[in-house]
Parts: C-alpha cells; sequence; structure tokens
C-alpha cells in the first residue's frame, strides 16, 4: 500500500474546491489518513520543493503557496502516487486533459506561476520526504 502527499493549494481552497478534489480522490476509492488546513510558511515551502531552488518561478511559487491556508492530506491505496497524478492531470492547467482536476477546474492566469489548484507527490521517494515534512510523526 503506497501513501501520497495531496495538497488543495491555496487557488483551490480560495475557490471552494476542497470538497471537489476530496470528493474525486474517495470516489476513486483511495482513503484519507490524514488532513489538515493550515497556512505554509516559506521555511516548510523551500523544504518542499527544494528540487527548484535556483529557479526562477520558486520565490513566485513560494509567495503563492504562503498566501493562504492549504489542505494537506495524505491519501493511502495501491499506486495511489501515480493515481493521484492521474486524477490531477498535467501541470499546465491549459493543456490538462478535461476529466483531469486541473483540466476541468484550472486555467492559465497569466501569472508568474501556474496555479493549478493541486499538488501530489511523484515518486516514492518525495512522498516518504514529503509527509515528513507536512505530518511529522504520521
Ligand atoms: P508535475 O510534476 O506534473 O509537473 P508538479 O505540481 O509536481 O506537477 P513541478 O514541476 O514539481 O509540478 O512544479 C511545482 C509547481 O510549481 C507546479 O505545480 C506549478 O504550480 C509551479 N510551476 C512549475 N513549473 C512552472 C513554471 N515553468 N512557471 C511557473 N510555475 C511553475
Amino acid at each position: 500500500v503506497q501513501r501520497t502527499l495531496v495538497l488543495v493549494k491555496p487557488d483551490g481552497v480560495a475557490r471552494g474546491l476542497v470538497g471537489e478534489v476530496l470528493r474525486r480522490i474517495e470516489a476513486k476509492g483511495y482513503t484519507l489518513v490524514a488532513l489538515d488546513l493550515r497556512t505554509a510558511d516559506d521555511a516548510l515551502l523551500r523544504e518542499h520543493y527544494a528540487e527548484h531552488a535556483g529557479k526562477p518561478f520558486l520565490q513566485p511559487l513560494v509567495d503563492f503557496m504562503s498566501s493562504g491556508p492549504t489542505a494537506a492530506a495524505v491519501v493511502e491505496g495501491h499506486r495511489a502516487i501515480e493515481g493521484f497524478r492521474s486524477l490531477a492531470g498535467a501541470t499546465d492547467p491549459t493543456t490538462a486533459a478535461p476529466g483531469t482536476i486541473r483540466g476541468d477546474l484550472a486555467r492559465d492566469w497569466g501569472k508568474k506561476v501556474i496555479e493549478n489548484i493541486v499538488h501530489g507527490s511523484d515518486s516514492p521517494e518525495s512522498a516518504a520526504r514529503e509527509i515528513g515534512l507536512w505530518f511529522p510523526g504520521l
């Protein structure tokens, strides 16, 4: 059984889409094993996005991600990492397939950061690292 970290980012929370995202996860058959609403601070976000250190969109990304509350969840199920990324769709919401969270619910607002509603861990190693950051002790 795999666990993955799912975030409903501040754009998703502000637009009232937490329930819709969790509904899709639960409808798909995955299990929520942790759930929390909080505003992330810069230190957590810089750790979370360590792989993007030095990229031009890192600061806009951290500013966006700390701009309001994020709903963080640990989602469990066989192949849940790949499964949630499939539910989320492509990073760019303009080209994300209809039927996916980003394809159905997000768009490009012409900002410096891509606002795309959700994050999902991309590998077992990232999932373990990210769950440890957002839910220490889980
Ligand atoms: P995917 O792995 O499918 O690309 P992701 O959410 O893991 O999705 P990352 O590449 O890890 O995407 O980037 C993290 C986040 O940073 C993205 O979800 C998006 O919000 C933002 N982002 C990524 N690339 C850019 C970019 N070129 N310009 C602006 N924002 C970006």
